[in-house]
């Protein structure tokens, strides 16, 4: 019927107002110049699934390049373009892009029907997608403004909520697609259509993963890392026999109880306040590898190639969590909270989810959200400038009297700020032995 034709609705209900109004631009735009323009992939799923998306993925029939350009000025926004692919980026702000691609219209084909002609490009280019969810368009030219593009069945498959490849080679042409089938299928809750798993399985059985690079084996777990849905991702990955392409020899089973919980633990840390967004992959990636030998977990940072900093915190996580998980453990009065500072503040951020998701019973969960409320709320109100005040030369005693100052703090020796001051003048006189006066 038209109206399951037609999504024009759906789209105005469930995009931003930001992005429904892109597209219609998009539309005029294209009219003008003569092309006809299609959003398509994930934001068609998306929209037909009732969720918001901020994934514009526009193919052009005609000058993809001289339609982004045209998208980029009306909104100041930069444009890359890749002449070589017919493809174009829009670059609204860092998270915000739009991707513009140029399907050929291939006139030699068929000279006598034009209409067939454009719509036969379109095919091609939605062909290459990965699964049928995936391969829709939806028109935006004016005219035809939210009419559907459904070539393979995908609006049916995602009804039956299927992850369905489109043709027997899919998985063969670009095994990437294998964790990709996983992340749709955890992501949504839906199954992956029985013939695709065949294909699936098979392809895995092949080895066909080893022909792809770390580095898009990468890009890809990146994603999966930071759904909500990851721990079941990374099961699956197991059950299927992908695991150990993706982490060579660190085992599944010891972590998995860890990753099951990690999901709760960072809504945990989020409403404590405490959780802290720097790389959203690392708290995963951590929990992934702690139960590994440093060597192995090392061999998985270079295999994906983790920066310098990135390989530390992996380092200091693994090295640090069984003396942290330990301390927390430890009745108050046997153990100083100025040494669980220091523990805990050699760990990287990132690795709290994991900590938190170990310590399983509720009361030890309230004793480290005390612990890291008093530790990140109790910097001294006394800095430098007061040293400097009492005639001290500037130096690494600067660091260490305030160090030593802090951890007084958090032991709770000193209640006012006059015990401070006190304290420090104690502390410098005791090791300076007034050398480093002025
Ligand atoms: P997400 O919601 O995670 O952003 P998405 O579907 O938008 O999902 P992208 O990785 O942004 O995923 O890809 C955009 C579109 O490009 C997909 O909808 C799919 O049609 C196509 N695509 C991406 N990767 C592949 C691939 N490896 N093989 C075939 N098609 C792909």
């Amino acid at each position: 019927t038209l109206s399951r034709r037609n999504i024009g609705w759906v789209m105005q209900r469930t995009l931003s107002p930001t992005v429904w109004n892109i597209l219609k631009q998009a539309g005029k735009l294209a009219d003008g110049m003569g092309f006809k323009i299609y959003a398509a992939g994930g934001l068609v799923r998306d929209v037909l699934l009732g969720q918001e998306s901020l994934d514009v993925d526009l193919v052009v029939e005609g000058d993809g390049i001289r339609l982004a350009e045209e998208l980029g000025k009306a909104h100041r926004a930069r444009v890359r373009q890749h002449h070589k692919f017919g493809t174009a980026e829009v670059i609204l702000s860092e998270d915000f892009k739009i991707d513009v691609a140029t399907a050929r219209v291939e006139f030699y084909a068929y000279p006598a029907a034009l209409p067939q002609v454009e719509s036969s490009s379109l095919h091609q280019d939605l062909y290459r997608r990965d699964f049928t969810i995936n391969a829709m368009a939806v028109s935006l030219n004016e005219k035809k403004f939210g009419d559907l593009v459904d070539f393979f069945d995908g609006r049916e498959d995602l009804e039956q909520r299927m992850v369905r490849v489109l043709h027997n080679l899919s998985f063969v042409e670009d095994p990437i697609r294998i964790l990709r089938a996983v992340r749709f299928e955890q992501r949504y809750g839906f199954k992956i259509e029985p013939q695709t798993l065949k294909l699936l399985k098979e392809a895995v059985r092949q080895g066909v993963l080893h022909k792809v690079t770390s580095e898009r084996v990468w890009e890809e777990l990146k994603h999966i890392l930071v759904e909500a849905e990851a721990a079941k991702m990374l099961h699956r990955l197991e059950e299927l026999n992908v695991w150990p392409y993706v982490f060579p020899d660190v085992n599944y089973w010891e972590v998995d109880p860890v990753l099951k919980e990690l999901h709760n633990a960072m809504d945990l840390l989020d409403q404590w306040g405490q959780l802290q967004p720097a790389e959203r992959w690392l708290p995963y990636y951590i929990a992934v590898l702690h139960w590994s030998e440093v060597e192995v977990a090392l061999r998985v940072c270079r295999k994906y190639n983790l920066s310098k900093r990135q390989t530390e915190k992996v380092q200091l996580a693994l090295e640090g969590w069984r003396e942290a998980v330990a301390m927390i453990w430890k009745a108050p009065q046997d153990v100083k909270i100025s040494q669980l500072a220091k523990v805990l503040l050699k760990m990287p951020r990132e690795s709290y989810p994991m900590l938190l998701a170990i310590l399983e019973d509720s009361w030890i969960k309230v004793r480290f959200r005390q612990l890291l409320n008093i530790i990140m709320d109790s910097k001294p109100k006394i800095n430098g400038k007061y040293i400097k005040s009492l005639g001290y030369r500037p130096g690494p005693v600067y660091r260490e009297a305030l160090d030593a100052l802090w951890r007084e703090r958090l032991d709770g020796n000193l209640r006012t700020e006059e015990d401070e001051r006190q304290f420090l003048r104690d502390y410098l006189d005791r090791v300076t032995k007034g050398e480093s006066k002025c």
